[in-house]
């Protein structure tokens, strides 16, 4: 096929378009449009620098970056999973398989609540879940996460060294940076936190908590922590670090962000007991 015949003379057919805001004629840009074979709605056309098509490009173009940045994100996410064994546990348990008790019957109804309303975007508030170690924290904060992540919503489930290690791997891993990182932290629609308090933090790690919680405390999203400490206990826990004032500031600023509820262990024996104080108090 001789050359000619596979280029468009741009001014023979007309390949000019129009803003659709102010009429303006528009020149395609690049030199796909030279080809014969190319559909003419991937031809691309110069902005029309009118203010209202100004306004709807920088539209457009915010939507188009958040996308990719939402696509990075769930990479990078993704790739934690991959790596990180307890946090693939985490993705057995469902609402399905948690053990629903007259005891705690309450407090679930509360989680799949909260997780119908961040489902539905109704939620700024985060959740405390605090209760001894077996009464099943991990269990329902993974079954609230897993809801939530069925609905293409981007969750991030872990303890906090595994999710704070993530920023430590960036030291050795250039291609993400340190501040990437906080960034995701700080936007992702969801954040779980287990078992906090349990590991020992150090001032940089509570250093990096504290400007998690606190952006996204701006960026009004969600966090969920699941302890088996009591408010109290937490900071004690957090004054490990040496740090009093920044460990007030976190609790502090948490337990303005959440909801709390309270697990409690289910048994047999103590049934009848709980039911016979509940009627003493009606
Ligand atoms: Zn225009």
């Amino acid at each position: 096929m001789a050359l000619e015949n596979t280029k468009y003379d741009c001014n023979k057919k007309n390949l000019n378009s129009k803003c659709k805001f102010c009429g303006k004629d528009l020149k395609p840009i690049g030199l796909d449009y030279l080809y014969v074979n190319i559909s003419p709605e991937f031809i691309e056309y110069e902005r029309c620098t009118c203010e209202k098509s100004i306004n709807y490009w920088k539209e457009i173009d915010m939507k188009d970056q958040k996308q990719k940045k939402r696509q990075h994100y769930k990479e990078i996410i993704n790739q934690f999973y991959s790596q990180n064994y307890i946090s693939k546990r985490l993705k057995e348990y469902k609402f399905d398989n948690f053990k629903v008790t007259d005891i705690n019957k309450k407090e679930v109804e509360i989680a799949k609540d909260y997780t119908n309303k961040c489902i539905n975007n109704k939620l700024e508030n985060g959740l405390i879940i605090t209760g001894n170690s077996g009464v099943g924290k991990t269990h329902l904060a993974a079954s609230i996460s897993n809801e939530l992540i069925e609905k293409d919503i981007l969750v991030l489930i872990g303890r906090l060294t595994s999710l704070l290690d993530m920023i430590k791997e960036t030291f050795k891993d250039n291609s993400k940076s340190k501040n990437e990182l906080i960034d995701l932290f700080s936007n992702l629609d969801m954040i779980v936190i287990d078992d906090l308090g349990t590991e020992k933090i150090s001032q940089w790690a509570l250093d990096k908590l504290y400007t998690i919680i606190e952006n996204r405390n701006e960026n009004k999203l969600p966090i969920i922590i699941t302890t088996r400490f009591n408010k109290q206990n937490l900071l004690n826990r957090f004054y490990q670090s040496n740090d009093k004032d920044l460990s007030n500031a976190i609790i502090q600023k948490l337990y303005q962000m959440c909801y709390g509820i309270e697990l409690k262990k289910y048994d047999e024996n103590e049934k009848e007991k709980v039911s016979t104080s509940n009627q003493t108090k009606c």
